[in-house]
């Protein structure tokens, strides 16, 4: 396709919901390349999705080897590998059952639905800043105003208390309260760290209430940390997590994991796509090459943050926030000019997310190019 054709097909044809200026045509590892050749180090990777870089050996063959097989054949039969993937998410996240779905936002979807089944109650609390998907349920939850208020009302109901504030969370917790939404890590907002306490305060609430604590780990799963859950750094328990982004290396896949005693019965939910057997191939694959890589992403995200060190970033693993304001953008197109990807999160955040499997040199290559580029714009 000629270069300009997708631009004008884009313009003409697509609702213009995004602002965009490249179009990636390949990728290979933590590298992608253009329409016109030209290659970007990518500190992006689908936001944080291409966990095991782009089109990994393993995972490209694993979905190649299913689409010969079979596609598709509808939740009416078992589906192949979807029983290893429920037992590997089952696994790492240290909970008893699996329900997959197409995306992180009907991910949290289903963990409305089993919240509002489990306790019978309606009302559910979330975080200033926090983001849980677009859908109308899981925009109920998400705070951010801009993206929430042409879609007032919404259901279910939700209070929103200032995340990372003990206090204000417990007032806003009650035995009324079915499930409490909260990111480990907002990556939406920018890469907020609250401190591990926290999440032991939040659990102790849910437990004295009867409420639900949700953990979305959409984003800071699947090993992003260093750990399979970033949750699992504090040792809370969840009762409910929500997994997406990272699960399948860019093929379509949300799930939600529960404790025993918390699952959906007959016909209480259902999807025609979700847990294919092409997702759960991809998924399985995408596990098999996290467990081998994740001891070294903590190392990994130290050596970036650390080598960015003058901008007082914040990061857990290979997740990690610089704030810089206003600039962000000129930040982010200084670093495309110079064949790097990174991508401004809310608030004049920049949020770097690379694949898993980036190696140290091409993690030096990126601070170089970010550094250069924070140097002179904000000079
Ligand atoms: C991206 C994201 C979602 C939404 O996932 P989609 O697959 O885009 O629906 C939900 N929660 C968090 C924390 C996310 O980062």
């Amino acid at each position: 396709m000629s270069d300009n054709n997708y631009r004008e097909l884009d313009s003409r044809y697509y609702m213009p919901a995004f602002s965009r200026d490249l179009m990636i045509a390949r990728g290979k590892g933590s590298m992608v390349w253009d329409a016109d050749g030209n290659e970007y180090l990518d500190c992006v990777a689908g936001i944080a999705v291409c966990s095991t870089g782009h089109c990994h050996p393993r995972v490209t063959e694993a979905i190649c080897r299913q689409a010969n097989d079979l596609i598709h054949c509808s939740n009416l039969y078992y589906v192949p590998h979807q029983g290893e993937c429920a037992q590997k998410l089952v696994e790492i996240t240290g909970l008893s059952r699996a329900f997959l779905s197409n995306s992180g936002a009907e991910a949290n979807e289903g963990a409305i639905k089993l919240a509002r089944v489990a306790t019978g109650r309606k009302a559910f609390v979330a975080f200033t800043h926090g983001f849980h998907g677009r859908t109308m349920g899981s925009l109920a939850v998400t705070h951010k105003p801009a993206i929430r208020e042409p879609f007032l009302p919404l259901e279910p109901s939700c209070t929103f208390t200032e995340y990372g504030d003990t206090d204000a969370m417990m007032k806003a917790v009650t035995d009324q309260t079915a499930g409490v939404f909260v990111e480990p890590i907002q990556g939406e907002a920018g890469v907020i760290i609250p401190p591990a306490e926290y999440f032991r305060a939040i659990r102790e609430r849910c437990d004295e209430t009867g409420a639900l604590m949700i953990v979305d780990e959409v984003q800071t799963g699947m090993g992003r940390t260093g750990t399979w859950l970033a949750i699992q750094k504090s040792r809370v328990k969840p009762d409910i997590v929500t997994l997406a982004k990272g699960i399948a290396s860019g093929f379509p896949m949300g799930a939600l994991v529960a404790r025993e005693d918390l699952a959906f019965k007959k016909s209480e939910h259902g999807s025609t796509f979700a847990g294919g057997p092409l997702a759960c191939a991809a998924a399985l694959a995408t596990m098999e090459v996290i467990e081998e890589i994740l001891p070294e992403v903590s190392r990994k995200g130290d050596r970036f943050a650390g080598l960015l060190s003058d901008y007082n970033p914040r990061h857990s693993g290979l997740m990690i926030g610089l704030t810089v304001g206003e600039v962000c953008a000129r930040v982010a197109s200084a670093c495309q000019q110079n064949g790097v990807l990174i991508n401004c999160a809310a608030d004049g955040n920049i949020r770097l997310v690379p694949p898993l499997v980036i190696r140290d040199d091409e993690i030096d290559r990126a601070a170089g190019v970010i550094n250069g580029a924070l140097g002179e714009v904000l000079l």
